[in-house]
């Protein structure tokens, strides 16, 4: 297989791998779902950037997003609830030569995973972590979940949710160590590939919160948003997310944000008026826990040896 530099000439892959390569088992999502454009955009990703399936593992929670690594055509471990992150540090921990993708929902991560959410990103491992965010507990049948919308009708609060979604931007901004912050919505796939591909890029732990339409339980959020593109801020920057022309007609809304400026990322993440769509907030100089923790694993036995022997000494009365 052949393919094309960027000076023309030609370059010649061991194999070239086809989107095919990257599936899975058929996916069993309800037709409609958004977690279908996901799928579709983080093989686009594993295709273009040529990474082999069995370099490749995708790690999840419980939740209907959490199927993914049933679909997905790369190794795969489909966790237990909230704890797709702890799973994807201890594989990165062991496997750093590993791709490692975290698909979880808004009830996965941002409820009873949320002090796995808060110390991973602290940790910055070098991750792709997706958030598909429907607002909803999609798998057991319409709870509240804490991104809920204030009045949203669900079988756990059938008058309507009674307060305040949390805001997992500001969250997420507010961690030490953060490294990576953007949103983007499942049904501009130019944007969602672009996005997804760019935290791939990223190294550190590139989190994405993916607002995610469920048309059967949570049908008149993503209709609210869908039909309101005045409510959408559309981020641009040279160092931010590649716009195309689908996403500046889909929002026409548009504003020049520096992503290093975490005050201003702030400001914008917390502002109840406008949703950021692109990235929101970019350090590639946040340090790496697998980096970090695995300085002096490369010495000799001898050399340990002498460090030990070294820190005994230090012992000695
Ligand atoms: Fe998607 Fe909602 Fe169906 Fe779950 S219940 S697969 S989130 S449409």
């Amino acid at each position: 297989m052949f393919g094309l530099k960027a000076d023309w000439s030609l370059e010649v892959f061991e194999r070239y791998f086809t989107i095919g390569d990257y599936a899975g088992g058929e996916a069993r999502w309800c037709p409609g779902c958004g977690d279908h454009g996901v799928l579709t955009a983080a093989q686009r990703v594993l295709r273009d950037e040529q990474q082999k399936p069995e370099r490749s593992v995708c790690v999840s929670g419980i939740g209907c997003s959490s199927r993914m690594p049933h679909y997905l055509g790369t190794y795969g471990f489909h966790g237990l609830h909230g704890r797709a992150l702890p799973l994807a540090c201890g594989i990165k921990s062991r496997r750093p030569d590993l791709d490692v993708w975290v698909a979880t929902g808004d009830g996965d991560c941002f409820s009873i995973g949320t002090a796995h959410w808060i110390h991973a990103l602290r940790y910055n491992m070098d991750m792709t972590l997706m958030v598909f965010d429907n607002a909803i507990y999609g798998l057991t049948k319409a709870q509240t979940s804490p991104t809920s919308p204030i009045g949203f009708k669900t079988n756990t609060h059938p008058f309507g949710a009674i307060i305040d979604p949390l805001n997992p931007l500001t969250v997420t901004l507010g961690v030490t160590n953060v490294s990576f912050v953007a949103q983007v919505v499942d049904w501009n796939p130019p944007l969602l590939y672009e996005t997804l591909k760019a935290a791939y890029r990223h190294r550190g732990t590139g989190f994405v919160r993916i607002i995610q339409r469920c048309p059967v339980y949570a049908e008149q959020v993503s209709k609210a948003l869908q039909g309101d593109p005045s409510g959408f801020l559309l981020l641009e920057h040279a160092q931010g997310i590649p716009i195309d022309p689908s996403a500046q007609r889909q929002f026409p809304q548009r504003l020049e944000h520096d992503p290093s400026d975490l005050a201003r990322a702030f400001r914008l993440a917390a502002d109840p008026a406008l949703i950021p769509v692109g990235l929101i907030y970019h350090n590639p100089d946040a340090p790496c826990y697998e980096d970090l923790s695995s300085q002096g694993t490369d010495m000799t036995p001898q050399e340990r040896l002498e460090r030990f022997d070294g820190v005994l000494d230090r012992l000695t009365v």
